[in-house]
């Protein structure tokens, strides 16, 4: 059946929809196109650093100024070129499919993070945008990812109660006054986060902000410890 299909609908690329062996990848050209992070990265949000991979945990210069209330975190590509390209494609242009293979490359990178207890949580979208979007990015990719590494997860543990404007464009402190306050642990899936890991999925990480006051709104509700991935992290000069 699956090669049947493949000869009526051969598979294409993920990015450029040139012809690829396989579902859900991308071509070779592609694929050096799109900046995956590897080697020396900030422990706490994935920035790629310079240098050799030493063992030790080692922070960017963000991550040592600005407080971040979770543990440890990583993030797959970086927010420029073709990696850019896909998370627009995937955030605004109806680009759902991508959530599968977005989900294999964050499985990879969040493998360090998890274990048999872990929660995989993504940050909310407040309901007036997501009627407008349709879907939240980030309930997708952690539904995948969850799916990919065979963890639980619970889309809706979080929740957004102001409307907040898009924080594109704003500076840092900025960001940080417009979220205080806007994101609730849902009072109905509370019992799932006491006590438990929690692995925070958003799909680009900029400032922070909003991964910030969603780790610190599951340890005010009694997680005991939060992670996060982010499939693009948004780096200064690399
Ligand atoms: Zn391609
Ligand atoms: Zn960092």
């Amino acid at each position: 059946m699956q090669s049947a299909l493949h000869l009526i609908y051969p598979s294409q690329c993920i990015s450029c929809r040139d012809l690829v062996e396989g579902d859900n990848a991308l071509c070779g050209k592609c694929w050096r196109d799109t900046p995956f992070i590897s080697g020396l990265t900030c422990d706490k949000c994935g920035t790629p650093l310079p240098g050799d991979e030493t063992g030790e945990d080692i922070l960017c210069d963000d991550c040592m100024t600005i407080a971040r209330p979770w543990t440890k975190g990583r993030a797959a590509i970086l927010y420029q070129g073709n990696g850019r390209k896909l998370v627009l494609a995937f955030k605004h242009g109806d680009r759902l499919d991508l959530a599968h293979p977005a989900g294999q490359w964050l499985a990879r990178i969040a493998a360090p993070l998890l274990d048999s207890d872990t929660l995989i949580v993504p940050v909310p979208l407040h309901w007036m945008r997501m009627l407008k979007r349709r879907y939240n990015q980030s309930a997708l990719l952690a539904s995948s990812l969850g799916k990919a590494t065979d963890q639980s997860f619970c889309l809706d543990l979080l929740t957004r109660t102001k409307r907040t404007r898009s924080l594109d464009g704003l500076g840092r402190d900025a960001r940080f006054q417009m979220l205080a306050d806007s994101i609730r642990v849902n009072p109905k899936r509370r019992h799932r986060l006491i006590g438990r890991k929690i692995l925070l999925v958003d799909d680009v990480m900029t400032s922070g902000a909003t991964l910030a006051v969603c780790a610190e709104a599951c340890l005010a509700a009694g997680a005991a410890d939060v992670n996060i991935v982010t499939l693009a992290r948004v780096a200064k000069d690399v």
